[in-house]
């Protein structure tokens, strides 16, 4: 079992992670997609008049605040056209996929978290009324029973909090806390980068492999969002993951070229 994560970044080639899935698939390999969505979410939340929120914590991260009509534009944005583009991409290619929300049986589960620590200009605050968690649980049985009857699952954000209530989580950790809970062979963390770079943005400056053990000292090279992938990679391995990869899903075919060892390997 592979888990597969494509971000959600500008450049993204989706035609060709889905014509490399499907051959892979259909040659038996066993998937399970994980996406993003957020450059699109991005156009659509300044197109509705709700322009994006990020915001900072005080250790570094960089986070969406998911107030209620983020978390719905978020929805019609990853649960609809990101989620079923794809979908629709793998049944072109005559791979039965299944879309389906964190949310939906559960899939993903987790603690919400109401209240925000964040830093603006200097200060730090704490911002109220976040609808955002981190995956604490994953519904395998409900996956396994999908895999079982043939069905590739098509996976996206958001999740599902203790009390029910939707949750927007990060997409790499949620991949990696899906890795652990199925023992994947390994986690494919797909972006619009050739792999985490030692100087970003140069990309000559790709560094070819981490030791497992060593992860949480590469997070120094991470700015922003990439820090969540490293992070991810770090729980992945943690758990019991062999192998994960930070790879480019820019062109070619980005999940072959990974599991043959480009971009970033964590083993
Ligand atoms: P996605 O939505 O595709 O999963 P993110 O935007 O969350 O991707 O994270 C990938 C981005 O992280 C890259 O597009 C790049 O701009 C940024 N980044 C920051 N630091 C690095 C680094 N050291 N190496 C590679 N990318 C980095």
């Amino acid at each position: 079992m592979i888990i597969v994560k494509v971000g959600g970044s500008a450049g993204i080639d989706y035609d060709a992670v889905c014509a490399d899935l499907a051959a892979r698939w259909k040659a038996g390999d066993r998937f399970i997609l994980v996406h993003g969505g957020s450059g699109e979410t991005n156009r659509v939340a300044e197109a509705l008049g709700h322009p994006p929120r990020f915001v900072t914590s005080p250790s570094g991260y960089t986070s969406r605040f998911t107030d209620r009509e983020t978390l719905e534009i978020f929805e019609m944005v990853y649960c609809g056209k990101m989620n079923k583009g794809i979908v629709e991409r793998l049944q072109r290619l005559g791979v039965n996929a299944v879309g389906l929300s964190g949310l939906d049986g559960r899939i993903f589960e987790g603690r919400h978290k109401d209240s925000v620590r964040v830093v603006e200009n200097g200060k730090t605050k704490v911002l109220r009324g976040d609808h955002t968690g981190t995956v604490e649980r994953v519904n395998t049985d409900l996956l396994t029973l999908l895999l079982h009857a043939g069905y590739l699952p098509v996976l996206t954000p958001p999740a599902a909090s203790y009390e029910g209530v939707a949750i927007n989580v990060d997409g790499d950790r949620a991949a990696a806390a899906l890795a652990v809970a199925l023992r994947a062979d390994a986690l494919l963390l797909l972006s619009n980068v050739p792999g985490l770079l030692r100087a970003y943005p140069d990309e000559s400056s790709l560094i070819g492999h981490i030791p497992a053990p060593d992860v949480e000292q590469y997070l120094e090279f991470a700015q922003d969002r990439m820090k969540k992938k490293v992070l991810g990679a770090a729980e992945a391995v943690q758990g019991g993951v062999r192998r994960v990869v930070f790879g480019d899903a820019r062109a070619g075919e980005p999940i072959t070229a990974a599991l043959a060892g480009a971009g970033t390997v964590v083993s």
